[in-house]
């Protein structure tokens, strides 16, 4: 990745996925088309300056099951993709459900330790994790997740050296 300064203060990573059938490919421009239904807007200027053929994308990266890389929102822009949590994060969408290729998770690694190296007192979280606390005993617990997405615990993941656990990869087959 380029190099970047953290021009609106980025604090967190926030990892999603796309909710299609695992291992299915999913193009960044039909993701741009499902948030333009959804009514998401970029800026018209960031538009201009960047990706311009992607008017609507909220995430700033997303992984294809092929492992491919892709940018919608450049860093500096402010994405649409958690309720409450967009102005100080970054969105990055893994392509599937709650099973990923080894492309995809060899990728993930790649591009959070990028981006760490570059914002070190980054948190990265999976959307799931900033559900409210309801009972507000400072975890978030499967029962209070709004969400599953990502589909997998990105707290465990990062605790395991950034490797997934067996059950969330797909068959190379
Ligand atoms: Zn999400």
């Amino acid at each position: 990745m380029r190099a970047m300064t953290n021009p609106r203060a980025i604090t967190r990573l926030v990892i999603h996925c796309s909710a299609s059938p695992n291992g299915r490919p999913v193009s960044i421009a039909e993701i741009d088309a499902w948030h333009k239904a959804r009514g998401f807007h970029r800026a018209p200027a960031a538009v201009l300056r960047w990706n311009p053929t992607l008017k609507h994308i909220g995430y700033h990266f997303v992984i294809g099951v092929d492992g491919a890389t892709s940018t919608g929102r450049s860093e500096g822009e402010i994405g649409a993709h958690v309720v409450g949590a967009n102005i100080n994060s970054l969105g990055l969408c893994m392509v599937g459900t709650d099973s990923f290729t080894p492309a995809q998770w060899l990728a993930l690694r790649n591009q959070v330790g990028a981006l760490i190296e570059f914002l070190p007192e980054m948190e990265v979280v999976g959307h799931r994790d900033l559900s409210p606390d309801k009972n507000g005993d400072g975890r978030i617990t499967s029962d209070e997740w709004l969400k599953r997405c990502p589909g997998f615990d990105v707290a465990a993941w990062l605790a395991n050296g950034m490797r997934p656990e067996t059950a969330h990869v797909l068959d190379a087959t």
